[in-house]
């Protein structure tokens, strides 16, 4: 008897990196190991030396096929030495993790898209050649005139709870077409891993509707939201008191530090970050209570408790969730420390 391992990777496409999968037939109680793949069709190697070698570093169960067959999210690496492929992001999460590690930080990435029609890259829900009402009665929207694919976000969700993946929430967002689905709290390297395989799941949903997924972070100009990924954050000391939640926002204000993480926040920043649609200009910092338009927000519910967690509201939509985390635990546990 066999079952079947997808295996999952993160390839070089240009500005955003993309997803891609093959199928591995393994015998029944055989291990998922090292494979690879040609590295010259996903912008990872060069034809003449084109091999780039896939290492598991986290499975669940499939469940799109169900039975046995099971997820395999994987680094990449390099055939030389065995040492992280340069479009590997997931390293420098593993390096954050072995100097603070020891802060427990927790993560929760609410993860905006947009559905698309396939034909006409228009969002689906608008009408074709055509805008809808203006803003207002989508967000969290119920009724055939406020929602499109529905459908699709059902089938996602009921995908990852059987994956075992930890997604907390979902919800229809501002702009019609527009979604999200929240994953955590979890670990700087588990939300990661789970987040990259609720998009996998999210764009096989897609395939099964027929509807493109775009984590374009500003998918139409104009006055439409764009599309984000807040990045809500703790450690332990972050969840017992306050003094270390304003020491965390004090310290990804400082000099330098949200050029840096800026950075790594995803292509498109100054299109989404205007300072319009519930954000803070991207060419300026600020960190807040309950404030929809700051870098930073203070949750109203964590200065009531005087602990609890930061929502980071800058990450787009199209972020690599191991490089935010990897930012994120650099900064907050130097200072922390
Ligand atoms: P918003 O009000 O900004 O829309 P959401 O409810 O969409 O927030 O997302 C909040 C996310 O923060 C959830 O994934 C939740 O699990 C996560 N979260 C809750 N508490 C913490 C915490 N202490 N540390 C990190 N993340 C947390
Ligand atoms: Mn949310
Ligand atoms: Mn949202
Ligand atoms: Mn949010």
């Amino acid at each position: 008897m066999t079952y079947r391992a997808e295996y999952i990777w993160i390839d070089g496409t240009e500005p955003t990196a993309e997803l891609r999968s093959k199928t591995k037939i393994l015998a029944d109680g055989e291990e998922p190991g090292i494979w690879g793949f040609d590295g010259s069709s996903t912008n990872q190697a060069t034809g003449d030396n084109s091999d780039v070698v896939l290492q598991p570093v986290f499975q669940c169960p499939d469940p799109i096929r169900g039975g046995d067959n099971i997820l395999v999210m994987c680094e990449t690496l390099l055939t030389s030495d065995l040492s992280p492929h340069p479009t590997n992001s997931r390293a420098a999460t593993r390096a954050a993790v072995e100097k603070y590690g020891d802060q427990d930080a927790w993560y929760g990435l609410e993860q905006e898209y947009t559905l698309l029609d396939p034909e006409t890259k228009w969002p689906f829900g608008f009408p074709p050649n055509g805008y809808p009402g203006p803003q207002g009665p989508y967000y969290c929207g119920v009724g055939a005139l406020r929602i499109a694919g529905r459908e699709l976000v059902e089938q996602h969700t009921d995908w990852c709870i059987a994956a075992g993946l930890k997604i907390s929430g979902t919800n229809a967002e501002v702009m019609p077409g527009q979604w999200e689905f929240q994953i955590g709290p979890a670990g700087p390297l588990e939300v990661g891993d789970h987040l990259w395989l609720a998009r996998y799941l999210l764009y096989r949903a897609g395939e099964m509707f027929d509807i493109e997924v775009s984590i374009d972070a500003k998918p139409m100009k104009g006055d439409w939201n764009g599309a984000g990924m807040h990045t809500n954050f703790s450690t332990a000391a972050m969840r017992e008191s306050y003094e270390p939640i304003e020491k965390a926002c004090e310290a990804l204000g400082a000099e330098g530090v949200p050029a840096k993480h800026l950075a790594g926040y995803g292509v498109g920043i100054e299109d989404r970050l205007t300072g319009e649609h519930e954000t803070q200009r991207f060419d300026q910092f600020s960190y807040g209570v309950s404030d929809r338009g700051a870098s930073i927000r203070i949750p109203w519910q964590v200065k009531q408790d005087g602990k609890g967690y930061i929502e980071d509201r800058r990450p787009n939509a199209n972020a690599d969730p191991y490089t935010v985390a990897a930012l994120m635990l650099d900064t907050v546990g130097a200072a922390l420390a």
